[in-house]
């Protein structure tokens, strides 16, 4: 969905949009376009901030959110990853504390992802999660806990199906309207194929968070491909997957069926350093890779989505529609959420412009704010 970048946009003083928005075609030949702004499903930090910390400061919150807000990002769900469980908990407080806080964070945070902790510890599939917080038999007591915690907002939560219990979990997230995903998971092709139809409806950063020798018949990267029932996202800074073998990811998953996430930590949209990702010491390279520190193991990612939006264009000459399909629309379709933009809606709008060969966005509205980017 493109609109018109002709038209002036109107809100009123809450910054809903007073008047419809004139939509184009994919055919409309200008140089500026107007389109949703990104939403990023999968974000463990940003800008220097770690949001795995139970100790997150409102304020180091509220300025990470703006500096998401210029990279073109207007909805996000913060991600925790596998903790144990009373970190869990003082941690979805403590965002709650935070959102309450910035009214830009209330905004742009209508949910939470919880990427753990009944995933499998294994090695290869625990990635850098702590496995020793992981394989515990799920509870539905604890999951509402943190749900509590997190005032009803996590939306999305990853599981490896092939955990004891995990398939019961999956039915009771999904009967109370919370998405689940699959991931960190070496489960069998029975074991993908039990879990969605338990209702599990996406995979997470599809090709990461597995061994890196697998058998080459009934592997979970494979199967999960298969099978149609599962949305995939997909990390396209550039490390997590080859460009040419996430091109035969997309192909195989289908476009319609495609989602973009940056995985990004603390290390995105800020210079190369030492970040920490919850109790884990993390390394940014200049080059832009994420790796646990003293090793060449990936831990979450550098880039923004916008990064990764840029990349698949320049990568495949994939339209800038399609790009917002995968960066915008779909996340926002898997959610259950509103995938355009009616009167009534708060603005959230990425201007574009083709300048040297490639589309770059000039500004992004949220509401009443314009913010522009280059
Ligand atoms: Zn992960």
């Amino acid at each position: 969905m493109l609109f018109s970048a002709d038209q002036k946009v109107h809100v009123d003083k809450q910054g809903a949009l007073k008047e419809s928005l004139q939509t184009v075609d994919g055919t409309f030949q200008s140089e500026r376009k107007r389109t949703l702004g990104l939403c990023d499903i999968q974000l463990n930090g940003f800008a220097g901030i770690d949001f795995n910390n139970p100790n997150l400061n409102p304020e180091d919150f509220h300025l990470s959110m703006q500096a998401l807000l210029r990279t073109g990002v207007t909805n996000v769900l913060p991600t925790l990853i596998t903790a144990n469980q009373g970190d869990l908990y003082r941690n979805f407080e403590a965002l709650e504390r935070a959102r309450a806080f910035s009214p830009i964070a209330q905004m742009m945070v209508k949910g939470y992802h919880l990427e753990g902790p009944f995933l499998n510890p294994a090695q290869g599939f625990a990635g850098c999660h702590p496995s020793q917080f992981m394989g515990r038999k799920p509870s539905w007591e604890k999951f509402v806990s943190w749900q509590a915690a997190a005032g009803g907002r996590i939306r999305l939560l990853t599981v490896a199906p092939e955990m004891p219990g995990v398939l019961e979990l999956i039915t009771k997230c999904v009967e109370s309207g919370v998405r689940v995903s699959l991931g960190h998971t070496n489960a069998s092709h029975e074991d993908i194929r039990k879990a969605v139809g338990a209702g599990a409806s996406l995979s997470t950063h599809l090709g990461n968070g597995v061994a890196q020798l697998l058998p080459k018949v009934d592997n979970p990267i494979l199967s999960q491909l298969a099978e149609d029932g599962l949305t995939a996202s997909f990390i396209a800074d550039g490390f997590h997957q080859k460009p040419h073998v996430l091109r035969v990811y997309i192909k195989a998953k289908g476009s319609d069926r495609t989602i973009l996430v940056s995985d990004g930590t603390a290390a995105s949209g800020t210079v190369p350093g030492t970040y920490y990702l919850g109790a884990t010491k993390i390394q940014s390279k200049p080059e832009g890779v994420v790796h646990l520190f003293g090793t060449q193991n990936l831990a979450g990612s550098a880039a923004t989505l916008l990064e990764c939006l840029q990349n698949v264009m320049s990568w495949y000459n994939t339209s800038l529609e399609q790009g917002i399909t995968w960066t915008s629309i779909q996340p926002r379709k898997l959610l259950g959420w509103p995938t355009t933009q009616n009167v009534g809606d708060l603005a959230e709008l990425l201007e574009w412009e083709y300048i040297n060969d490639r589309w770059t966005p000039a500004s992004v509205q949220l509401g009443t704010q314009i913010i522009k980017i280059h």
